[in-house]
């Protein structure tokens, strides 16, 4: 429903172009004790602590000899590798083909891929897309890694750039990335044509010092401002359980990560294109002509790269949720009713809900932190739930 109003809060007036409501989130069966502490969480089906392959700076995504042998190095996406992954896949396999070329090898050239995240996967299934047919992927593992546990948000919101110009790079390997799921959307992707689609976002209107959604930068912007995603709309959510906030609406990707790293393991099955549990020491022990570094976090050791470091994203993956009727995606800071002013970066979304694996809570972004810290952890998780019933309308107990 679109309704031209006016809507007048205690703090502020925003002019609304849409009034929606929206299923809530069902956390009815989260409860706390006087503490504070978690007493039951029938909503919740698994924890998960993760981290994201920050990299200071820019991802690396470079290609070097080494006396006879090509390397590539593809990694340091942070929060944002399914985000940047088709620009900075075409960007390696072109530094290659460049090599390959100086190098005289052909299409049957041994090429070994280290790590089987959605950046190995998917440049093995390029090359062979581009004609190189002799590759395979060594991975320590393919499960409870950073791009199966990712939320699958489209958005340019967790990395580490540190000027305008590495901003600008990020953002043309970003814009190139939407195109890329822009065929996977309509189905003349060559590589996968599942796992992805246009949702819309939320996020608040609130400004510092007042209660209740902030604004926040979403990290839809630059595309909304090329032109490439719709142009952001303020309006009124009304949530299932009687809350209502002003919000602004984006519209962007939700991709899909545990679809889309599925879709990739039966075309690299189709195409004979092995994956070996193995862990790599060093990159010397590597022997093939060709190797290409796509070991996230791995890399810090692998390639000597200090600029490399984790960074914690908590999830909680939900259970029993009306999944069908929550096909939306809410990005934003929170300041709870009554509770002490939160302090966070304009660009991290202390309510972070995904419609992913039946629908998840999270994230946080704890830099240089790597996960370890059970006690951080379950305080961490608790404050997830408690501002998550409040925004969602719920009493506390
Ligand atoms: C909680 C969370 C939420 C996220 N949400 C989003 C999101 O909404 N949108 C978005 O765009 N991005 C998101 N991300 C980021 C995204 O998931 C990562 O940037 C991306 O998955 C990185 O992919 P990768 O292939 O480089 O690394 P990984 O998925 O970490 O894979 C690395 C691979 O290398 C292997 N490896 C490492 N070292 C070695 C070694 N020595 N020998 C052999 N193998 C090795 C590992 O076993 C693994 O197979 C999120 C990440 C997390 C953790």
């Amino acid at each position: 429903m679109v309704l031209a109003m006016t809507l007048f809060s205690s703090q502020a007036s925003h002019s609304a172009s849409f009034y929606e409501q929206l299923q809530a989130v069902e956390l009815g069966d989260t409860h706390f004790d006087a503490q504070g502490h978690v007493t039951t969480t029938g909503d919740i089906d698994r924890k998960v602590a993760c981290l994201r392959p920050m990299r200071k700076g820019l991802p690396n995504i470079s290609a070097e000899s080494v006396g006879e042998q090509v390397r590539v190095h593809l990694y340091g996406h942070g929060g944002s590798g399914w985000t940047l992954l088709w620009g900075s896949v075409n960007k390696a396999v072109a530094l290659f083909e460049e090599k390959a070329k100086e190098h005289k090898f052909n299409e049957l050239v041994p090429i070994t891929i280290i790590g089987a995240g959605c950046m190995g996967k998917a440049v093995a299934l390029s090359l062979y897309h581009t004609g190189f047919q002799n590759i395979r992927i060594i991975a320590e593992q393919d499960d409870s890694i950073a791009s199966l546990n990712s939320t699958g948000y489209l958005a340019m919101v967790s990395l580490a750039t540190e000027n305008e110009s590495e901003k600008k790079q990020a953002e043309k390997l970003a814009i190139d990335t939407l195109k890329g799921y822009q065929m996977v959307e309509k189905g003349t992707h060559p590589i996968i044509n599942e796992g992805v689609h246009l949702i819309d976002v939320y996020s608040g209107l609130g400004k510092e010092g007042e209660e209740g959604p902030l604004e926040t930068y979403t990290g839809i912007e630059p595309y909304a401002e090329a032109g490439l995603l719709p142009k952001p709309e303020n309006g009124v959510v009304k949530f299932s359980t009687g809350v209502s906030y002003p919000m602004r609406k984006y519209q962007t990707y939700f991709m899909d990560t545990k679809v889309l790293m599925k879709a990739f393991d039966r075309e690299l099955k189709a195409r004979n294109i092995p994956v070996i549990h193995e862990t790599v020491g060093s990159l010397e022990d590597i022997k093939t002509y060709v190797v290409f570094n796509c070991s996230g976090l791995g890399a810090a050791k692998l390639n000597h790269d200090e600029k490399v470091y984790p960074n914690l994203g908590l999830l909680l993956e939900l259970a029993h949720q009306p999944l069908k009727k929550l096909d939306y995606i809410i990005y934003t800071r929170y300041q709870p009713p009554g509770a002490p002013k939160r302090v966070s970066p304009v660009d991290k979304a202390d309510i972070y809900f995904m419609p992913r694996s039946g629908g998840l809570l999270g994230a946080t972004f704890v830099d240089h932190n790597d996960g370890t810290d059970n006690a951080l952890n379950e305080a961490l998780f608790t404050r997830i739930l408690r501002e998550n019933k409040q925004f969602f309308g719920y009493p506390l107990n």
